[in-house]
């Protein structure tokens, strides 16, 4: 790394890094977060408010990560607080049902009609991980398809060429997944319906579900080719099996009904968390009631969580979606259509190879000059130009993910002021990537 990595020093963030490393692996509870991919020191945030994130130098920086994709009204948003407060003071943990939770799943399902019936749960790792459990049970097969690149959360079984953290570090696969659990997962190339339509061939009558990203933003964003997934779908009800949706990330983000608002095709289950939790640990899975029928209590396949439909968690997510009107979605759209034309520009004028792929208001920057298709694809980018951008815009006060095989979130509260400034440190740091070397 050249001095000019690093353009200023972080030093109360630093001294919390130091200590948090002594107590915790990495000194992060999430490994991306520990800027490994990028390098320097990972910044402490101390608070959030509209766009912006204020480190603990008291520094602040535009958010163009939004907590990975939840927060789509911004930081600390005025009603979802006061909903959150109102929750908090009449208990936090009840063990029991509650209103909340019907009221979330309702509005959920209100927005999703194949979302026949919802089960809430507190990540999306757990979502997917029972949607998983819950095609095999219904099934009674156990293979299981999923696409490199594609991220489903730390599931034992889906980790096989994950993107997100597992292609930031670029991990081959993870010890302490069995070979029992690996061995069960087939993993096929995104966007490759020939490589799906020969895996349900050579393994007739094994094959539980087919598990992809919506529209995938773990490998940077990768959206599907035209009539992918509705070819997955028919493949799948061609040959017995579920065909799941992962909308943890696109859920209520890409549109109103998420990513289902976009493409329409109708999955037999969907799994969500991020935006429907508003901040908190709040996330779901549901879709056919007749496949839902077979969860415990009302069917065989056992799931269970102490804090699922927490209410704190749910009435955040409740006040989150009730105001995501189609206002909101309009206003998300068009300030990341403005700041996409920002970077293409800035990029261009400085004459970087760069890819620009979008799904709705989700986005990322590819340093290469070929599309993306699939994983493979994505790792052909020159990752080391995204270092060098990443840092000049970090030290001109804009926050990107510390990885380039992430998406890029915004929000409603990203108005012209934020704007402004990412269009004031871009000449910078497209420069940066420009000069930079691997
Ligand atoms: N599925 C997708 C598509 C995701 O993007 C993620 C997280 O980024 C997950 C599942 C896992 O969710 P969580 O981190 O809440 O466990």
């Amino acid at each position: 790394m050249s001095e000019l990595a690093y353009p200023y020093e972080a030093p109360a963030s630093q001294a919390l890094f130091d200590r948090a490393a002594a107590v915790t692996p990495g000194g992060v509870n999430s490994p991306v977060r520990a800027f490994r991919a990028v390098g320097g020191t990972p910044r402490f945030m101390v608070s959030g408010r509209g766009p912006y994130l204020t480190d603990a130098d008291g520094r602040e920086y535009v958010d163009l990560v939004c907590s990975w994709g939840p927060m789509i009204l911004g930081h600390s948003h005025p009603e979802v607080i006061a909903a959150v407060q109102e929750a908090v003071a009449r208990g936090t943990s009840f063990g029991t049902p509650g209103e909340g939770e019907v009221a979330l799943a309702e509005e959920m399902a209100s927005r999703i009609a194949p979302l026949e019936q919802v089960r809430l749960v507190s990540s999306g790792t757990e979502a997917t991980m029972s949607a998983i459990r819950l095609a095999r049970g219904f099934t009674r097969r156990t293979k299981v398809i999923k696409f490199a690149g594609c991220y489903h959360g730390h599931v034992d079984s889906l980790l096989a060429a994950a993107g997100s953290g597992v292609a930031t570090f670029a991990l081959p696969d993870t010890p302490g997944v069995t070979g029992a659990q690996a061995g069960d997962t087939i993993v096929l190339p995104y966007n490759d319906l020939d490589a799906v339509r020969e895996a349900f061939r050579a393994h007739p009558g094994e094959i539980a579900c087919v598990i992809t990203e919506a529209s995938p933003g773990n490998m940077g964003v990768v959206p599907p080719a035209d009539g992918f997934n509705q070819g997955l779908k028919d493949v799948c009800a061609d040959n017995g099996a579920l065909y799941i949706s992962d909308e943890v990330m696109t859920g209520f983000r890409t549109s109103r009904a998420g990513w289902f608002g976009v493409d329409g095709v109708v999955p037999d289950l969907m799994t969500f968390g991020k935006v429907m939790g508003g901040g908190f640990p709040a996330a779901a899975f549901g879709g056919r009631a007749d496949v839902m029928a077979h969860l415990a209590p009302a069917g065989p396949v056992y799931q269970a969580g102490t804090l699922s439909g927490n209410p704190v968690a749910t009435a955040a997510g409740l006040a989150q979606l009730r105001l995501l009107d189609d206002a909101a979605y309009a206003k998300v759209d068009a300030v990341s259509k403005e700041i996409q034309g920002l970077v293409t520009e800035a990029l261009s004028k400085e004459g970087v190879a760069h890819r620009l792929q979008t799904a709705s208001n989700m986005f990322s920057v590819f340093f290469t000059d070929r599309p993306v298709r699939d994983y493979e694809d994505a790792k052909t980018q020159e990752s080391f130009r995204y270092t060098a951008f990443f840092h000049s815009l970090l030290a001109n006060g804009v926050y990107l993910p510390p990885s380039s095989f992430e998406s890029w979130f915004v929000s409603t509260a990203h108005d012209e002021r934020a704007v402004q400034r990412i269009a004031d440190a871009l000449p910078a740091a497209a420069r940066a990537a420009a000069e930079a070397t691997a």
